[in-house]
């Protein structure tokens, strides 16, 4: 196998080209990697159910139907994107033309988590391929499956200097982090995300980073609780509770916490049955994984769940009642299906617990008082969020998806994958016809005019 400056060089080679940066090779690569996923959809889903069980529905869902759509959207309106951007000229360059260009950065590196393991090698992909980039992709040791058919996928349809697929776990990360990108683009935890921001540096690399964080919920007293109890088991449980945008904790009224509790219990009974089911659920990434959670249970009261079966890394769909702040599972993200729901009397609760934390990925607020709701929004930075739902604004791809501050920098989806790839060029292109001296030394006159008009620019 080549070594990371080996085929960053050969990536930078191909860039040279400039083949990337013509609009029919993007779209003629996007489009056949649309027809190999078509074609190999049940690999994949079967990749994932190798993995960690993840459901087929699941996996069409938010794997690959999701890249599919992406797929179809960026290929649809590319050409209009990449349309150089005319804006009004300034009259102190007057007369010009000036615009703004969208250029590759060049070679992108895209380093992948495991909880979503081909949406979330795919779709930077597919941005940084639209921008006109060329792309290293690492995706996560932890889905061996999946890393395998996403080479596969990757080597059947893109030129090895053009896309390439690293597999290999950390050191591999660290060896590939320290070449010199024109840009990194991250998914994975905050800790992680500050070692690539590190390796960034040293080159001045800028970088995407999709990170993590504690996402709350609240439930305010005027929330229609029945559906706020579904809603929130579905967000909390895809996956097995392993998404980045799951509700974290929920805070809620204590006036409607007993109803609260008794629907999710009803939900997730609905959902995924009284037994373990062995369809419809996921099953924990790791052993280490399925031990982290697990540990959260310890000295909690449990409200209901909290099975775990060892040899299937399965952990039941678990409600825990008002842990504290200093407990284990108020410590990190949760990232599995456990499900701490603390009690609030008053606003200044909700602001005591969402403060203690960085600034999460997402929030979710259930009520039906929209003085509650604008409350909310204004009180709390958030990367994204939904009022009455969870998880459901990543869907839509004319959002931007990212987190701020620990969450993460910069988002992409749509567009704002096209935009966050490309470097935007600002251009001014003046004619020789005239030439206004004012600019020019000696400054006599100059002076006279910039102290009447005083606003030059
Ligand atoms: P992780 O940070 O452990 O690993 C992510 C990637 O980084 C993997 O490819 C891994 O090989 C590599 N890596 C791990 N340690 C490294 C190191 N020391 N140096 C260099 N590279 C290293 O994350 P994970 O466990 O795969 O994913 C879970 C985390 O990702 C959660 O915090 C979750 O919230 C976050 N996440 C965020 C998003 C988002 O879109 N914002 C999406 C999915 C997951």
């Amino acid at each position: 196998m080549e070594s990371p400056s080996e085929i960053r060089e050969s990536h930078r080679t191909f860039f040279k080209t400039n083949a990337s940066k013509e609009l029919s090779f993007r779209k003629k690569y996007l489009k056949a990697l649309r027809d190999k996923i078509v074609e190999k959809e049940d690999d994949l889903c079967h990749a994932l159910y190798q993995d960690f069980k993840k459901p087929t529905f699941e996996a069409l869902a938010s794997e690959t139907q999701f890249v599919l759509s992406e797929l179809n959207h960026i290929i649809k309106h590319l050409d209009y994107w990449a349309q150089t951007q005319r804006v009004s000229g300034s009259w102190a360059n007057f007369p010009s033309r000036d615009y703004v260009q969208y250029e590759p950065y060049g070679n992108v590196l895209v380093i992948a988590p495991w909880n979503y393991p081909i949406q979330l090698a795919l779709s930077p992909l597919i941005g940084a391929l639209a921008a006109g980039n060329t792309v290293v992709i690492k995706p996560s040791e932890l889905t061996p499956h999946a890393a395998r058919i996403i080479s596969e996928i990757i080597a059947d349809v893109f030129p090895e200097d053009y896309v390439t697929v690293v597999e290999g776990g950390v050191e591999t990360s660290q060896a590939l982090l320290k070449e010199p990108w024109d840009y990194i683009f991250f998914t994975g935890s905050t800790r992680v995300g500050q070692i690539v921001y590190e390796a960034a540096a040293k080159h001045l690399t800028p970088v995407t980073l999709e990170l993590g964080g504690k996402s709350p919920c609240i439930v305010d007293a005027s929330a229609n609780i029945k559906i706020a109890a579904k809603r929130i088991a579905w967000g909390k449980f895809l996956n097995a509770g392993q998404t980045c945008i799951a509700p974290d904790y929920v805070l809620v009224h204590e006036a409607v916490k007993e109803q609260l509790v008794h629907a999710l219990k009803g939900a997730i009974t609905t959902f995924y049955g009284s037994e373990p089911n062995q369809t419809d659920y996921a099953r924990m990434v790791s052993d280490d994984h399925f031990e982290r959670v697990k540990g959260y249970l310890e000295g909690q009261t449990l409200l209901s769940g909290g099975t775990c079966i060892t040899s299937e890394r399965y952990i039941a769909p678990t409600l825990l009642d008002d842990p504290s702040l200093d407990s284990k599972v108020m410590q990190d993200e949760v990232f599995g299906p456990v499900l701490p729901i603390i009690g609030y009397t008053d606003v200044s609760e909700i602001k005591k617990h969402i403060d203690h934390f960085s600034k999460p990925l997402a929030l979710y607020v259930f009520s039906e008082n929209r003085k509650f709701q604008k409350w909310v929004q204004k009180n709390f930075s958030f990367g994204g969020g939904a009022i009455n739902d969870t998880v459901i604004h990543i869907t839509n791809k004319k959002l931007p998806f990212g987190g701020v501050g620990a969450s993460g920098i910069n988002g992409y989806h749509g567009k704002n994958s096209f935009l966050t790839f490309s470097h935007k060029k600002s251009m001014v292109k003046r004619g020789t016809w005239l030439d206004i001296p004012m600019r020019y030394p000696p400054y006599e006159l100059p002076l006279k005019w910039a102290k009447k008009i005083k606003h030059l620019f």
